[in-house]
Protein backbone atom coordinates (compact mmCIF):
# COMPACT_ATOMS: atom_id res chain seq x y z
CA UNK A 1 0.00 0.00 0.00
CA UNK A 2 1.49 3.55 -0.79
CA UNK A 3 1.52 5.90 1.70
CA UNK A 4 -1.03 8.63 0.74
CA UNK A 5 -3.31 5.13 0.92
CA UNK A 6 -2.64 4.30 4.31
CA UNK A 7 -2.56 7.69 5.79
CA UNK A 8 -5.97 8.11 3.56
CA UNK A 9 -8.01 5.44 5.47
CA UNK A 10 -6.25 6.91 9.08
CA UNK A 11 -8.03 9.53 8.27
CA UNK A 12 -11.63 7.43 8.26
CA UNK A 13 -10.12 5.73 10.85
CA UNK A 14 -9.52 8.56 12.95
CA UNK A 15 -13.12 10.52 12.03
CA UNK A 16 -14.48 7.47 12.51
CA UNK A 17 -13.54 7.12 16.16
CA UNK A 18 -13.06 11.24 16.91
CA UNK A 19 -15.20 12.48 14.29
CA UNK A 20 -16.87 14.55 17.01
CA UNK A 21 -13.44 17.33 16.37
CA UNK A 22 -10.43 17.73 18.86
CA UNK A 23 -12.15 19.40 21.92
CA UNK A 24 -14.49 16.12 22.32
CA UNK A 25 -11.43 13.78 21.47
CA UNK A 26 -9.53 15.39 24.11
CA UNK A 27 -11.86 15.35 26.74
CA UNK A 28 -12.46 11.98 25.99
CA UNK A 29 -9.13 10.67 26.25
CA UNK A 30 -8.89 12.01 29.47
CA UNK A 31 -11.22 10.48 30.57
CA UNK A 32 -9.10 7.33 29.39
CA UNK A 33 -6.10 8.59 31.46
CA UNK A 34 -8.36 8.91 34.77
CA UNK A 35 -9.44 5.07 34.42
CA UNK A 36 -6.01 3.72 33.14
CA UNK A 37 -3.90 6.32 35.59
CA UNK A 38 -5.96 5.63 38.65
CA UNK A 39 -7.40 2.10 38.94
CA UNK A 40 -3.50 1.64 37.99
CA UNK A 41 -2.52 3.27 40.93
CA UNK A 42 -5.17 2.20 43.42
CA UNK A 43 -4.17 -1.70 42.60
CA UNK A 44 -0.56 -0.73 43.04
CA UNK A 45 -0.35 1.31 45.62
CA UNK A 46 0.33 1.25 49.10
CA UNK A 47 -1.36 2.56 52.11
CA UNK A 48 -0.04 6.27 52.14
CA UNK A 49 -0.48 7.47 48.93
CA UNK A 50 -4.06 6.21 48.84
CA UNK A 51 -5.67 9.45 49.30
CA UNK A 52 -3.38 11.43 47.10
CA UNK A 53 -4.75 8.63 43.96
CA UNK A 54 -7.93 9.82 44.78
CA UNK A 55 -7.07 13.22 44.57
CA UNK A 56 -5.54 13.11 41.56
CA UNK A 57 -8.39 11.01 40.33
CA UNK A 58 -11.17 13.36 41.92
CA UNK A 59 -8.78 16.57 40.20
CA UNK A 60 -9.39 14.72 36.59
CA UNK A 61 -13.32 13.90 37.20
CA UNK A 62 -13.85 17.82 38.65
CA UNK A 63 -11.48 19.04 35.62
CA UNK A 64 -13.58 16.89 32.77
CA UNK A 65 -16.39 17.84 34.33
CA UNK A 66 -16.04 21.11 33.96
CA UNK A 67 -14.73 20.82 30.36
CA UNK A 68 -18.43 19.17 29.41
CA UNK A 69 -19.92 21.97 30.73
CA UNK A 70 -17.07 24.33 28.89
CA UNK A 71 -17.39 23.05 26.10
CA UNK A 72 -21.16 23.35 25.91
CA UNK A 73 -20.94 27.13 25.97
CA UNK A 74 -18.03 26.75 23.02
CA UNK A 75 -15.86 28.85 24.68
CA UNK A 76 -12.56 26.52 25.36
CA UNK A 77 -9.55 27.69 23.95
CA UNK A 78 -6.81 25.95 23.31
CA UNK A 79 -4.83 27.55 26.27
CA UNK A 80 -7.68 25.55 28.31
CA UNK A 81 -6.34 22.63 27.14
CA UNK A 82 -2.74 23.23 27.60
CA UNK A 83 -2.56 24.01 30.73
CA UNK A 84 -4.70 20.67 31.67
CA UNK A 85 -2.15 18.69 30.16
CA UNK A 86 1.00 20.31 31.79
CA UNK A 87 -1.37 19.48 35.60
CA UNK A 88 -2.13 16.18 33.76
CA UNK A 89 1.48 15.52 33.59
CA UNK A 90 2.37 17.16 36.83
CA UNK A 91 -0.35 15.13 38.76
CA UNK A 92 0.44 11.68 37.31
CA UNK A 93 4.36 11.80 37.95
CA UNK A 94 3.29 13.10 41.37
CA UNK A 95 1.35 10.27 41.58
CA UNK A 96 3.65 8.13 40.83
CA UNK A 97 6.07 9.82 43.02
CA UNK A 98 4.12 9.60 45.97
CA UNK A 99 3.22 5.79 46.18
CA UNK A 100 6.63 5.05 45.16
CA UNK A 101 6.43 3.77 41.67
CA UNK A 102 8.05 6.01 39.66
CA UNK A 103 10.20 2.58 38.11
CA UNK A 104 6.84 0.98 37.74
CA UNK A 105 5.02 0.57 34.51
CA UNK A 106 2.58 2.59 35.80
CA UNK A 107 4.72 5.25 33.40
CA UNK A 108 2.85 4.21 30.25
CA UNK A 109 -0.03 6.25 31.47
CA UNK A 110 2.53 8.98 30.07
CA UNK A 111 1.62 7.93 26.99
CA UNK A 112 -1.80 8.63 27.23
CA UNK A 113 -1.09 12.42 27.95
CA UNK A 114 1.52 12.19 24.66
CA UNK A 115 -1.94 10.76 22.81
CA UNK A 116 -3.88 13.86 24.18
CA UNK A 117 -1.01 16.47 23.34
CA UNK A 118 -0.84 14.75 19.81
CA UNK A 119 -4.30 14.81 18.70
CA UNK A 120 -3.63 18.41 18.45
CA UNK A 121 -2.32 17.98 15.36
CA UNK A 122 0.80 20.10 15.67
CA UNK A 123 3.70 19.03 15.78
CA UNK A 124 5.31 21.68 17.81
CA UNK A 125 2.85 20.66 20.84
CA UNK A 126 3.94 17.05 20.82
CA UNK A 127 7.48 17.78 20.80
CA UNK A 128 7.09 20.36 23.94
CA UNK A 129 5.00 17.50 25.84
CA UNK A 130 7.69 15.46 24.95
CA UNK A 131 10.24 17.78 26.35
CA UNK A 132 8.29 18.41 29.76
CA UNK A 133 7.45 14.93 30.02
CA UNK A 134 11.30 13.83 29.60
CA UNK A 135 11.98 16.37 31.82
CA UNK A 136 9.86 16.22 34.82
CA UNK A 137 10.04 11.97 34.68
CA UNK A 138 14.12 12.61 34.37
CA UNK A 139 14.32 14.66 37.07
CA UNK A 140 12.18 12.38 39.49
CA UNK A 141 14.14 9.47 38.83
CA UNK A 142 17.07 11.38 39.81
CA UNK A 143 15.77 12.71 42.89
CA UNK A 144 14.73 9.00 43.59
CA UNK A 145 18.19 7.38 42.66
CA UNK A 146 17.27 5.05 40.09
CA UNK A 147 19.73 5.02 37.90
CA UNK A 148 18.94 1.58 35.86
CA UNK A 149 19.60 1.73 32.73
CA UNK A 150 15.91 0.32 32.01
CA UNK A 151 14.22 3.04 33.47
CA UNK A 152 16.85 5.83 32.10
CA UNK A 153 15.79 4.12 28.49
CA UNK A 154 11.96 5.20 29.15
CA UNK A 155 12.88 9.14 28.98
CA UNK A 156 14.04 8.77 25.02
CA UNK A 157 11.63 5.90 24.46
CA UNK A 158 9.01 8.73 25.51
CA UNK A 159 10.43 11.57 23.77
CA UNK A 160 10.55 9.34 20.51
CA UNK A 161 6.84 8.05 21.01
CA UNK A 162 5.81 11.91 21.16
CA UNK A 163 7.94 12.63 18.13
CA UNK A 164 5.93 9.75 16.44
CA UNK A 165 2.38 10.75 17.56
CA UNK A 166 3.30 14.23 16.57
CA UNK A 167 4.00 13.48 13.24
CA UNK A 168 1.77 10.82 12.42
CA UNK A 169 -1.09 13.42 13.70
CA UNK A 170 0.55 15.85 11.47
CA UNK A 171 0.21 13.94 8.49
CA UNK A 172 -3.27 12.97 9.10
CA UNK A 173 -4.24 16.71 9.54
CA UNK A 174 -2.20 17.47 5.93
CA UNK A 175 -4.47 14.14 4.59
CA UNK A 176 -7.62 16.30 5.68
CA UNK A 177 -7.12 19.47 4.55
CA UNK A 178 -5.60 17.81 1.11
CA UNK A 179 -8.70 16.21 1.08
CA UNK A 180 -11.09 18.75 2.01
CA UNK A 181 -9.21 21.16 -0.60
CA UNK A 182 -9.96 18.59 -3.51
CA UNK A 183 -13.70 18.43 -2.53
CA UNK A 184 -13.97 22.43 -2.34
CA UNK A 185 -11.68 22.76 -5.98
CA UNK A 186 -13.59 20.11 -7.33
CA UNK A 187 -16.98 22.19 -7.16
CA UNK A 188 -15.04 25.61 -8.03
CA UNK A 189 -14.87 26.96 -11.44
CA UNK A 190 -11.35 27.68 -11.48
CA UNK A 191 -11.28 30.85 -13.33
CA UNK A 192 -13.75 32.94 -11.37
CA UNK A 193 -14.28 31.42 -8.20
CA UNK A 194 -17.70 30.72 -8.30
CA UNK A 195 -18.98 27.37 -7.75
CA UNK A 196 -19.19 25.46 -10.98
CA UNK A 197 -22.26 23.74 -12.86
CA UNK A 198 -22.13 20.32 -10.74
CA UNK A 199 -21.81 22.87 -7.62
CA UNK A 200 -25.08 24.77 -8.89
CA UNK A 201 -27.22 21.52 -10.15
CA UNK A 202 -26.06 19.93 -6.50
CA UNK A 203 -27.05 22.83 -5.02
CA UNK A 204 -30.58 23.12 -7.37
CA UNK A 205 -31.89 19.81 -6.60
CA UNK A 206 -31.85 20.90 -2.78
CA UNK A 207 -33.29 23.95 -2.84
CA UNK A 208 -35.94 23.01 -4.91
CA UNK A 209 -36.73 20.41 -2.90
CA UNK A 210 -36.56 22.38 -0.10
CA UNK A 211 -39.04 24.98 -1.26
CA UNK A 212 -41.56 22.19 -2.39
CA UNK A 213 -41.33 20.30 0.75
CA UNK A 214 -42.44 23.60 2.55
CA UNK A 215 -43.97 25.71 0.05
CA UNK A 216 -41.41 28.30 0.16
CA UNK A 217 -40.45 30.47 -2.97
CA UNK A 218 -37.92 29.95 -4.81
CA UNK A 219 -36.31 32.00 -8.15
CA UNK A 220 -33.75 31.63 -10.72
CA UNK A 221 -31.92 34.43 -12.43
CA UNK A 222 -29.65 33.37 -15.53
CA UNK A 223 -26.98 35.83 -16.12
CA UNK A 224 -25.58 36.67 -20.23
CA UNK A 225 -23.00 38.49 -20.60
CA UNK A 226 -23.81 40.96 -24.06
CA UNK A 227 -21.87 40.86 -26.67
CA UNK A 228 -19.00 39.14 -25.02
CA UNK A 229 -18.06 37.99 -28.81
CA UNK A 230 -16.89 41.22 -29.75
CA UNK A 231 -14.77 41.42 -26.20
CA UNK A 232 -12.80 38.67 -26.85
CA UNK A 233 -12.68 39.35 -30.84
CA UNK A 234 -11.15 42.86 -30.14
CA UNK A 235 -9.10 42.75 -26.97
CA UNK A 236 -8.74 38.96 -26.47
CA UNK A 237 -9.30 36.07 -24.48
CA UNK A 238 -7.21 37.67 -21.91
CA UNK A 239 -9.23 40.40 -21.57
CA UNK A 240 -12.39 38.16 -22.03
CA UNK A 241 -11.54 36.09 -18.92
CA UNK A 242 -11.13 39.65 -17.10
CA UNK A 243 -14.32 40.43 -17.76
CA UNK A 244 -15.62 36.80 -16.54
CA UNK A 245 -14.16 37.51 -13.67
CA UNK A 246 -15.50 41.11 -12.87
CA UNK A 247 -18.80 39.98 -13.61
CA UNK A 248 -19.00 37.11 -11.48
CA UNK A 249 -17.24 39.56 -8.65
CA UNK A 250 -19.91 41.97 -9.19
CA UNK A 251 -22.62 39.07 -9.01
CA UNK A 252 -21.50 37.43 -5.63
CA UNK A 253 -21.28 40.95 -3.77
CA UNK A 254 -24.37 41.93 -5.10
CA UNK A 255 -26.56 39.49 -3.23
CA UNK A 256 -27.06 37.71 -0.13
CA UNK A 257 -24.99 35.44 1.49
CA UNK A 258 -27.95 33.10 1.46
CA UNK A 259 -28.48 33.50 -2.44
CA UNK A 260 -25.94 31.25 -4.32
CA UNK A 261 -24.29 32.19 -7.64
CA UNK A 262 -22.10 29.80 -9.82
CA UNK A 263 -20.69 29.85 -13.49
CA UNK A 264 -23.33 27.75 -15.54
CA UNK A 265 -20.84 28.06 -18.56
CA UNK A 266 -19.22 29.94 -20.74
CA UNK A 267 -20.05 33.49 -20.64
CA UNK A 268 -23.53 32.69 -18.51
CA UNK A 269 -24.02 32.58 -14.61
CA UNK A 270 -26.99 31.80 -12.61
CA UNK A 271 -27.99 32.65 -8.95
CA UNK A 272 -30.38 30.66 -6.74
CA UNK A 273 -32.69 32.89 -4.50
CA UNK A 274 -34.35 30.84 -1.99
CA UNK A 275 -36.87 32.45 -0.03
CA UNK A 276 -37.46 35.02 -2.84
CA UNK A 277 -40.62 35.78 -4.83
CA UNK A 278 -40.29 36.51 -8.96
CA UNK A 279 -40.83 40.18 -8.18
CA UNK A 280 -38.05 40.34 -5.56
CA UNK A 281 -35.79 38.42 -7.48
CA UNK A 282 -36.61 40.94 -10.46
CA UNK A 283 -35.20 43.65 -8.20
CA UNK A 284 -32.21 41.37 -7.79
CA UNK A 285 -31.86 41.01 -11.32
CA UNK A 286 -31.78 44.31 -11.53
CA UNK A 287 -29.26 45.23 -8.93
CA UNK A 288 -26.67 42.78 -10.43
CA UNK A 289 -27.60 44.57 -13.87
CA UNK A 290 -26.61 47.85 -12.94
CA UNK A 291 -23.56 46.96 -10.71
CA UNK A 292 -22.54 45.36 -13.62
CA UNK A 293 -22.76 48.76 -15.68
CA UNK A 294 -21.29 50.33 -13.38
CA UNK A 295 -17.98 48.27 -13.60
CA UNK A 296 -16.40 49.74 -16.83
CA UNK A 297 -13.35 47.64 -17.49
CA UNK A 298 -10.15 49.66 -18.17
CA UNK A 299 -8.61 48.37 -20.96
CA UNK A 300 -5.80 49.46 -23.42
CA UNK A 301 -8.01 50.17 -25.43
CA UNK A 302 -9.91 52.58 -22.88
CA UNK A 303 -13.35 51.54 -20.46
CA UNK A 304 -15.02 49.50 -21.52
CA UNK A 305 -18.57 49.20 -20.94
CA UNK A 306 -19.71 45.55 -19.95
CA UNK A 307 -23.54 45.02 -20.05
CA UNK A 308 -25.85 42.08 -18.53
CA UNK A 309 -29.21 40.58 -19.79
CA UNK A 310 -31.19 38.28 -17.06
CA UNK A 311 -33.64 35.95 -17.48
CA UNK A 312 -36.06 35.59 -14.04
CA UNK A 313 -38.08 32.58 -13.44
CA UNK A 314 -39.55 31.70 -10.11
CA UNK A 315 -41.45 28.40 -8.68
CA UNK A 316 -44.69 30.39 -7.96
CA UNK A 317 -45.19 31.81 -11.30
CA UNK A 318 -44.13 28.43 -12.95
CA UNK A 319 -46.85 27.99 -16.01
CA UNK A 320 -45.48 24.34 -16.63
CA UNK A 321 -43.61 21.29 -15.66
CA UNK A 322 -40.40 23.07 -17.30
CA UNK A 323 -37.79 23.28 -14.93
CA UNK A 324 -36.43 26.70 -14.08
CA UNK A 325 -33.36 26.48 -15.77
CA UNK A 326 -35.45 26.42 -18.88
CA UNK A 327 -37.90 29.35 -18.36
CA UNK A 328 -35.01 31.20 -16.58
CA UNK A 329 -32.89 30.62 -20.24
CA UNK A 330 -36.13 31.56 -21.69
CA UNK A 331 -36.46 34.71 -20.12
CA UNK A 332 -32.87 35.33 -20.78
CA UNK A 333 -33.35 34.93 -24.37
CA UNK A 334 -36.70 37.42 -24.06
CA UNK A 335 -34.73 39.94 -22.60
CA UNK A 336 -32.13 39.80 -25.69
CA UNK A 337 -34.39 40.09 -28.08
CA UNK A 338 -35.59 42.94 -26.39
CA UNK A 339 -32.20 45.28 -26.76
CA UNK A 340 -29.89 43.63 -23.80
CA UNK A 341 -29.21 45.13 -20.81
CA UNK A 342 -31.92 44.20 -19.16
CA UNK A 343 -34.24 42.14 -16.23
CA UNK A 344 -37.21 39.66 -17.91
CA UNK A 345 -39.13 37.45 -15.85
CA UNK A 346 -40.46 34.03 -17.53
CA UNK A 347 -44.17 34.39 -17.09
CA UNK A 348 -44.42 37.06 -19.40
CA UNK A 349 -43.47 35.08 -22.39
CA UNK A 350 -46.65 32.98 -21.62
P1 LIG B 1 -25.16 37.97 -26.69
O1 LIG B 1 -25.16 39.41 -26.36
O2 LIG B 1 -26.30 37.57 -27.56
O3 LIG B 1 -25.07 37.13 -25.46
O4 LIG B 1 -23.85 37.71 -27.54
P2 LIG B 1 -22.52 37.05 -27.03
O5 LIG B 1 -21.44 37.45 -27.98
O6 LIG B 1 -22.27 37.39 -25.61
O7 LIG B 1 -22.92 35.53 -27.02
P3 LIG B 1 -22.35 34.26 -27.75
O8 LIG B 1 -23.01 33.11 -27.11
O9 LIG B 1 -22.51 34.40 -29.22
O10 LIG B 1 -20.79 34.23 -27.40
C1 LIG B 1 -20.29 33.75 -26.21
C2 LIG B 1 -18.80 33.73 -26.33
O11 LIG B 1 -18.21 33.54 -25.07
C3 LIG B 1 -18.24 32.63 -27.18
C4 LIG B 1 -16.93 32.28 -26.57
O12 LIG B 1 -15.86 32.66 -27.39
C5 LIG B 1 -16.88 33.07 -25.30
N1 LIG B 1 -16.45 32.33 -24.13
C6 LIG B 1 -17.03 31.27 -23.57
N2 LIG B 1 -16.34 30.84 -22.47
C7 LIG B 1 -15.24 31.66 -22.35
C8 LIG B 1 -14.12 31.74 -21.45
O13 LIG B 1 -14.00 30.94 -20.49
N3 LIG B 1 -13.21 32.73 -21.63
C9 LIG B 1 -13.34 33.62 -22.65
N4 LIG B 1 -12.41 34.57 -22.79
N5 LIG B 1 -14.35 33.56 -23.54
C10 LIG B 1 -15.31 32.61 -23.40
MG1 LIG C 1 -23.59 36.58 -24.17
MG1 LIG D 1 -24.25 33.02 -23.98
Amino acid sequence: MTVPVTLASFVDISETLFGAGNKRTIIQLRWVVILASSSLLASTNNLPGAPLVYAFALFHILTNASLYFLQQQTIISHRVFSILIILDTLALTFSLIVTGNVGSDLYLCYFLVIIIAAFWQDIRWSLTFALIISLVYGSFLFIAEKYDTELLLRIPFLFIASLFYGYFTQLIGYERSRREKAESEARKDFLTSLANRKAFDEQMTLERERARRFSRPLSLLMVDIDNFKAVNDSLGHEWGDNVLRMVARTIATTIRQTDFAARYGGEEFVVILPETEVDDALRVGDRIRVAVRENPIDTPRGLLLITVSIGASSNRTTTSDRSLDGEADQALYLAKRRGKDRVERFSDIA
